[in-house]
């Protein structure tokens, strides 16, 4: 039997429009308007883009957004500075500064200057400490693992005791996603460039969160039968059948394992749209803090 699609889009939906109705609420009962600055630096066009979607997600939640460019030859020092006089900022609650940062600029420094309260991304070190440590809950976690735990969460998965194979441990989604699954008590094996027999670990998972930026990685005959699959990749393969000549896809033959899995996202249409949807729900959640 195919597997159930879990529909990102419109989990992503009801989270926002959650947002929406807590941004209302703080602003009428407590006269605070939540504020997300945007950092951007530099022309990188896909940037520009993910910046533009996430102020249009703001706008959609009554949020305020606060957009600053620099230059792509901005100094270190005066990306600081902004991140500095952004976190002075009553209005701010939150600051996201769009990664990748260009090359004379160090993102660890400029990711450690964001203060904790306003760390709406979730990567500051402290934050990602406390999601490591047991009985330290994080201020804020980082959006994309996060929203992968509410597709998971929302899509009725037992993650309590489930055998979870996280694959790839970068700082972003892997290993965040690895210690969020450990928080909620799933026993978690993480994969990455050097592991041996990666498959006949996948075989084993009841989870498996696939992060590793490769397309059609994961084979459908690697699966478990009935497990539930979240595809974090996002692949841009050729496709002459498509007016662009190019296609999205995720890191898990998605055709092969829709038959074999008993839960799975689709890839678009999946993980991608809960990025912003956690943004949003970090921003409201750093807004009431301060209420
Ligand atoms: P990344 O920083 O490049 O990390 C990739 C990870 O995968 C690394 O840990 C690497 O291992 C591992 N890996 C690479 N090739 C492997 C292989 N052949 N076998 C086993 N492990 C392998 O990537 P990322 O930023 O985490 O992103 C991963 C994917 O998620 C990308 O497709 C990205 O576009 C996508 N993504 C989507 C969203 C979204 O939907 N909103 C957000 C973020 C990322 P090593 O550590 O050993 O090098």
């Amino acid at each position: 039997m195919a597997a159930t699609i879990i529909d990102g889009k419109q989990i992503a939906a009801d989270v926002r429009a959650e947002v929406k109705e807590g941004v209302t609420k703080l602003r009428e009962g407590k006269g605070v308007v939540a504020g997300l600055a945007t950092v951007l630096v530099g022309a990188d066009p896909a940037s520009h883009k993910y910046v533009s979607m996430k102020r249009k997600a703001c706008a959609e939640a009554g949020i305020e957004s606060f957009h600053h460019e620099l230059p792509e030859d901005a100094t270190q020092d005066e990306v600081l500075k902004l991140v500095a006089s952004l976190g002075a900022d009553p209005k701010v609650h939150g600051i996201l500064v769009q990664l990748p940062l260009p090359k004379q600029v160090d993102e660890e420094t400029i990711l450690d200057a964001v203060p904790l309260s306003k760390d709406v991304d979730g990567f500051h070190p402290l934050n990602i400490g406390a999601l490591a440590m047991k009985g330290r809950d994080p201020e804020f976690m980082p959006c994309t693992p996060h929203g992968c735990m509410v597709l998971l969460e929302r899509s009725g998965t037992e993650i309590s005791g489930a055998n979870a194979v996280v694959l790839g441990r970068s700082n972003i989604v892997g290993m965040p996603a690895a210690l969020m699954l450990i928080k909620h008590n799933a026993t978690v094996t993480v994969c990455h460039s050097r592991t041996k027999d990666l498959q006949a670990t996948v075989r084993e998972a009841d989870i498996l969160i696939a992060a590793i930026g490769r397309a059609h990685f994961v084979k459908g005959d690697w699966i478990k039968p009935g497990a539930t699959v979240i595809d974090v990749g996002t692949n841009v393969i050729d496709d002459a059948t498509r007016k662009s000549g190019k296609r999205l896809v995720g890191d898990v033959d998605y055709a092969a394992a829709v038959e074999v899995a008993g839960k799975i996202t689709p890839v678009p249409g999946g993980v991608g749209p809960m990025t912003i949807a956690m943004l949003m729900a970090n921003t409201l959640r750093a807004a009431e803090k301060t209420a």
